[in-house]
């Protein structure tokens, strides 16, 4: 038998000698069956058709956004009490609450850098009393796009080119000066925020807008806010696209290092509250997930902390399968009327049952702590089942259903006829109103520059016309001065370049029409 040292593993006994997956003893964790020593491998050799087949299948279809990201294991305890606006176990004073978090890119895939500029994913996990409860947010307070129709063609413009495999800057502009609405979230990201220096040092936002009812059934509509108690910090440009080649999980290793060494981060967690009326009345509609809601009409209220303070011990196992969904509520929450968290609550299970499986809720990290009654059944990979109980409610042998009926105290009143519109406008909604007001008064005056330097640097020498020009237009609408520094900035740069060359070979790459042609060839 092959040496080798004790060890204690996390989570795992090791077994001495090594075995199949049937529990066998194997021969060789080293050798083929072969036909003499340099003869042809036998087809019978099970240890070895095991071993390959197994491999072949190792790798699960990656997340189609936020694909690269990690993670790791908490806590989540309430200091202050919001019971007057919401009756969720989790949230009641001194409560709690193992979690877990991961944080992602969204363009990138697998392998990708952490540190090239884009939004980073933040979800979190709550295995509460009541059931799941997860809150899959990014470090922005807004979203690109405001109906979920858009989502697929968002993130087709932001991955790459059918053609070439390509990333585009050009397809990227392409979109988003299209999609005027995404001007918020865009000056959001090419300001320094689009640069975390740590998946620690940046704020998680719920983004949408969700319901809490309390006790006595009052609805109210709640923002969530995860405020980094490490304060937020950036990056340059420069530091980012040095990290890119020279360690591309910097931020994966950032927080797998910082809490190995004991060094916990921690995160605050404010909501704003906003009662149900107001809903109906406030200056912007507050189902936009492109709009905030100002932290004068709306202040944040305290209500706990989460600390991460355990790592993985399988990295596939507990963050790769991980399954989130906007979907898991519990009583006391629920969701709004905003259509893009109505497309996300059925589209994130929808994309864990194709990635991870149809009982994908049953593997360890995602499963519930309270015992689950569900009548859906078998599929793929069922692990939990219910025995003999009967498959079917109602039943007559005693196994529990519910049959409620009248309004739901989660919901809220909606009727109309049937259309495909965008949103009602309330006074004060416009595209580029809010995203005007963070170029314009949070950003300090180094931080419009640095804005400048960026958003020309993605201009150069990639993106050509019409795209270009649209991009100084919606630039200028967020902020004119803005818009000409953006211009003044690239013609600087440029020189007598021909706009649109490819940064590859100094050619000038395809216009979108002929990448159209090309892919429908
Ligand atoms: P406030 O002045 O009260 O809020 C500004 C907020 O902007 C800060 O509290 C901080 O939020 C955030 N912030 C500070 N520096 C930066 C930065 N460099 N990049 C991005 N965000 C930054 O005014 P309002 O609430 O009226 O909001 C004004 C604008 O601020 C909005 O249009 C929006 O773009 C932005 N903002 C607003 C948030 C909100 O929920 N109201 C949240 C984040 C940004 P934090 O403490 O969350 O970091």
């Amino acid at each position: 038998m092959a040496q080798h040292q004790d060890h204690a593993y996390a989570g795992f006994e090791p077994t001495k000698p090594s075995t199949t997956e049937s529990g066998a003893q194997r021969a060789s964790d080293a050798n083929s069956l072969s036909v003499g020593p340099n003869g042809p491998l036998l087809l019978h050799d099970v240890a070895l058709v095991e071993k390959l087949a197994r491999f072949d299948r190792e790798r699960v279809p990656e997340r189609s956004p936020h694909a690269k990201g990690s993670g790791a294991f908490g806590e989540f305890v309430v200091t202050h009490d919001v019971s007057q606006h919401t009756k969720a176990a989790f949230l009641q004073p001194g409560t709690t609450t193992p979690m877990l978090a991961r944080f992602s890119t969204v363009a990138g895939e697998l392998g990708s850098p952490d540190t090239w500029r884009d939004v980073r994913g933040f979800s979190l996990k709550f295995y509460t009393s009541e059931g799941n409860f997860d809150m899959v947010g990014n470090n922005t307070p807004v979203f690109f796009v405001r109906d979920p129709m858009k989502f697929p063609d968002f993130i087709h413009s932001q991955k790459r080119l059918p053609d070439s495999g390509l990333r585009s800057n050009n397809m990227q502009w392409d979109f988003w000066t299209l999609s005027p609405e995404s001007a918020h979230q865009v000056s959001y990201l090419m300001g320094d925020r689009g640069l975390p220096a740590s998946w620690r040092h940046m704020n998680g936002y719920s983004s949408h807008t969700y319901l809490w009812v309390n006790e006595a059934g009052e609805k109210s509509w709640v923002k969530y806010h995860f405020l980094t108690d490490q304060g937020v910090e950036n990056m340059s440009n420069e530091e980012a696209g040095k990290l890119a080649g020279e360690d591309a999980d910097y931020h994966r290793r950032d927080l797998f290092d910082a809490i190995e060494g004991g060094d916990f981060p921690s995160w605050t967690l404010k909501v704003q509250v906003m009662p149900y009326e107001d809903a109906k009345t406030y200056r912007v509609n507050p189902f936009d997930l492109t709009k905030v809601w100002s932290h004068r009409d709306y202040p944040l209220i305290e209500v706990g902390r989460f600390t991460l303070n355990q790592n993985p011990s399988n990295h596939f196992a507990q963050i790769e399968q991980a399954a989130f969904s906007p979907a898991n509520t519990v009583p006391g929450t629920g969701v709004s009327p905003d259509k893009m968290l109505l497309g996300r609550v059925f589209s994130y299970p929808d994309a864990q049952r194709n990635r991870v499986g149809v009982n994908y809720q049953q593997l360890p990290v995602n499963a519930p702590l309270v015992p689950t009654n569900s009548y859906d059944k078998e599929g793929h990979m069922q692990f939990h089942h219910t025995g003999n109980a009967p498959v079917y409610a109602p039943n007559s042998y005693g196994r529990a259903y519910q049959d409620a009926q009248g309004p739901v105290d989660n919901g809220w009143e909606a009727d109309g006829e049937l259309v495909r519109a965008a949103y009602t406008l309330h006074p004060e909604d416009d595209d580029f109103g809010q995203a005007h007001a963070l170029v314009r008064e949070v950003f300090s005056e180094e931080e419009r520059e640095r804005l400048v330097e960026t958003v020309a640097g993605t201009l150069i020498p990639a993106v050509e016309e019409p795209v270009l020009s649209n991009v100084f237009t919606y630039w200028r609408n967020i902020d004119a001065e803005v818009g000409d520094r953006i211009e003044k900035a690239y013609r600087a740069a440029i020189g007598d370049q021909v706009p649109g060359g490819d940064p590859q070979d100094g050619q000038p790459s395809a216009t979108l029409d002929e990448q159209r042609t090309n892919a429908g060839r």
